[in-house]
């Protein structure tokens, strides 16, 4: 009789205070509030339903210690043709090579053309496409002496700086001449540091089309000390607005052993239960699973029996929901060292970028996307 009702209260899937207040307008019994708690919780269609986490906030990615240390590559599909894009943390300057097909071997040959240019880099960081967990990428990287990091799949805006390259690179692409454009993005300084991409990777202006002094191509270094400040400063700026922007949300910790449920942004359903095995790297964790070890960000990761209205826990005993929020103790509020699937999206101020968040009319107002463009 009292299953009967709970399922009654609970019809519509309303959440648990709904619910409790719809009881209180009809039934009671003992513990009728622990009930209701209970039957919400084990709803298995209110489990599989419920929204998409939060995005977290941004953990800033730090400046490497020189140019070409650290660089980002990521695939670009447009128009039908796929490109290879290279990009370095430290200067955001940008490669583009156009891919005649997407095997590990294409792309290995464009990044060995890359590094001829600016030197081996000592880590390359990258999503998990086939083609740099292939072998003969393994054997690449062991041969030319670099580290790789790769970044949860499903999670690809979590390769940062390679991410927003991809917009870069797709605003270039766009254009009548697509190397006058890499030309103009590597050689406009950025002005939050100061520099163009060029000056940071080579110590040098680029000439352009646009008239210049001669002397304005002397070579001069840039002060390190001085761009760490001015990188720091624009990384604070941009976390700001990010997580101003799309209400980011810290989530909390998963232990090993915790239960949880696994779906992708594309996905509609919590569906694919796991047990966390271990974190890999912030925010991102091994999950066993039926299909087998999967590697997840936090973000595509919820506590199985946890609720999404925070404070709906009581002391009483039994079963006990907890909510995600208030699982573990908050964490601590330094920054951790940036994972490679963490990295920001460090913005690329060109004068053709249509993805850094805003552009401005022709009046010079300027105009800020909402933010679920942004992770498009
Ligand atoms: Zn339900």
């Amino acid at each position: 009789m009292r299953k009967e009702i709970l399922d009654r209260i609970h019809d519509g899937h309303q959440g648990i205070n709904k619910c409790r207040e719809r009881a209180n307008q009809s039934v009671w019994w003992p513990r009728i509030s622990k009930d209701i708690q209970d039957r919400v919780a084990a709803c298995k269609h209110c489990l599989e339903k419920r929204p998409s986490q939060p995005t977290e906030p941004l953990l800033p990615t730090e400046l490497p210690d020189r140019p070409f240390q650290k660089i980002g590559v990521d695939l670009l599909e447009f128009q039908g043709k796929h490109y290879l894009v290279m990009k370095d943390y430290y200067s955001r300057y940008i490669d583009i090579a156009y891919l005649s097909s997407t095997t590990a071997y294409a792309v290995i040959c464009k990044m060995k053309n890359s590094f001829a240019h600016h030197g081996i880099p000592e880590s390359v960081v990258s999503d998990n496409g086939t083609q740099v967990t292939s072998e003969e990428f393994r054997k690449f990287a062991s041969d030319w002496n670099f580290q790789q990091q790769t970044s949860s799949p499903r999670f690809p805006q979590a390769n940062g700086g390679a991410e927003r390259a991809v917009d870069t690179a797709k605003a270039i692409l766009r254009q009548d001449d697509i190397f006058l454009a890499l030309l103009t993005y590597r050689a406009m300084p950025i002005p939050e540091l100061g520099a163009s991409p060029a000056e940071l990777a080579f110590g040098r202006r680029l000439r352009t089309t646009l008239p210049s002094l001669p002397t304005n191509f002397t070579p001069r270094t840039v002060n390190h000390d001085q761009l760490r400040v001015k990188d720091e400063a624009f990384k604070a700026k941009q976390k700001f607005h990010h997580d101003r922007h799309r209400g980011a949300q810290q989530l909390p910790e998963l232990q090993p052993g915790d239960p949880v449920l696994i779906k992708h942004d594309g996905q509609k359903e919590w569906k694919l239960p796991g047990e966390v095995t271990k974190m890999v790297a912030p925010r991102s964790y091994l999950v066993q699973t039926d299909k087998g070890p999967l590697r997840r960000n936090r973000r595509h990761l919820r506590y199985r029996s946890s609720d999404d209205s925070a404070g709906e826990t009581n002391n009483t005993s039994g079963p006990v929901i907890v909510p995600d929020a208030l699982r573990h103790s908050p964490e601590p509020q330094q920054t951790p060292t940036p994972a490679p699937d963490e990295s920001p999206p460090p913005d690329e101020p060109t004068a053709h970028q249509p993805s850094s968040g805003g552009y401005h009319t022709r009046s010079g107002k300027a105009v800020v996307k909402p933010a679920r463009f942004l992770q498009e």
